[in-house]
């Protein structure tokens, strides 16, 4: 799935702001754990790519929307796929009415556009997918199109930004040395129990209370450690439960079914899970 963000239209990279302008509306709610807005702010500004690594429901997207609208870039982001090919990046050739018309990819669109171009979950594309990005990565930042003939360089206002869950990989799902060393990385987890509570209040709109028990719940979760989770609970997951809650459900109806039932399938592990939130909420 590929979505344009319609509200950051400036294109042009005379339209970048020299400074943040977050009294405006426009910017979506972003708690930050610590100096990542000014790192990322730094890249753009040197024209680096950067990897975002984290868990899943951390807040790898939200922070890079957040960041897209504060530096008044628009943003093409595309969830990675095992099926994603160069050409669903880059683009192909489509035929309409006996002709063959060439449609860019989102990909090309964003370096086009001077756009901020996010790959979610980058390791689940083919392995010759990652291979486009690298004129692009390094110093060069072109984008060459093969089917063409076009080598489009990028205009300042491109970056390139791509992120990935390391807790998912195995060997054969992680990217590639020569692709990894393009990019700067930042190391994500979920945030501190101050950050997380401000996000669960702001994001749910639930009194101070109910924020502050789900955080404490999430705190005993996250330290369950001998349960076969995959993942454990998410800060996605804690504003799910606070926004059932914000609608009138009881917090213990609402950390079953967005948490507990969420988080596995078996039996004995949901008991577990279910014992702690017993003993939290
Ligand atoms: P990821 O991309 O890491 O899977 P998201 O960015 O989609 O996670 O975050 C999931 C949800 O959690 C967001 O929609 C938002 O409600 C909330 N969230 C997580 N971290 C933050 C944060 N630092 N600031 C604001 N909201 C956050």
């Amino acid at each position: 799935m590929e979505f344009t963000s319609a509200r950051h239209v400036a294109d042009t990279v005379a339209a970048l702001p020299a400074r943040l302008d977050l009294a405006s509306g426009s910017v979506p709610f972003y708690a930050e754990q610590g100096g990542e807005a000014a790192l990322f702010e730094h890249a753009f500004r040197q024209r680096l790519p950067v990897l975002i690594k984290g868990p899943t429901g951390c807040g790898k997207t939200r922070f890079v929307e957040h960041m897209a609208a504060r530096l008044g870039r628009p943003l093409i982001t595309v969830s990675c796929h095992d099926d994603l090919s160069a050409a669903d990046l880059v683009g192909r050739h489509l035929i309409g009415d006996g002709n063959t018309v060439w449609n860019d990819g989102p990909l090309t669109r964003a370096v086009r556009s001077g756009a901020i171009c996010y790959l979610d979950e980058v390791v689940e594309a083919r392995k010759d997918t990652t291979v486009v990005l690298h004129p692009l990565a390094d110093d060069r930042r072109v984008l060459p199109i093969e089917r063409t003939g076009e080598l489009l360089a990028a205009p300042p206002g491109f970056m390139l930004v791509i992120s990935y869950n390391p807790g998912y990989q195995n060997l054969l799902k992680s990217l590639k040395p020569s692709t990894r060393q393009r990019f700067i990385a930042l190391n994500f987890g979920y945030p501190a129990p101050a950050v997380e509570r401000t996000i669960v209040e702001t994001e749910a709109g639930v009194a101070a209370p109910v924020a502050q028990q789900l955080v404490q719940l999430a705190e005993s979760l996250r330290r369950l450690t001998d349960h076969d989770l995959e993942e454990t609970v998410s800060t996605r997951l804690l504003v799910m439960a606070a926004r059932l809650v914000a609608s009138g459900v009881s917090l213990p109806t609402a950390c079953r079914a967005a948490i507990v039932d969420a988080l596995t399938d078996d039996a004995d592990t949901a008991a577990a899970l279910a014992e702690v939130v017993s003993a939290v909420i």
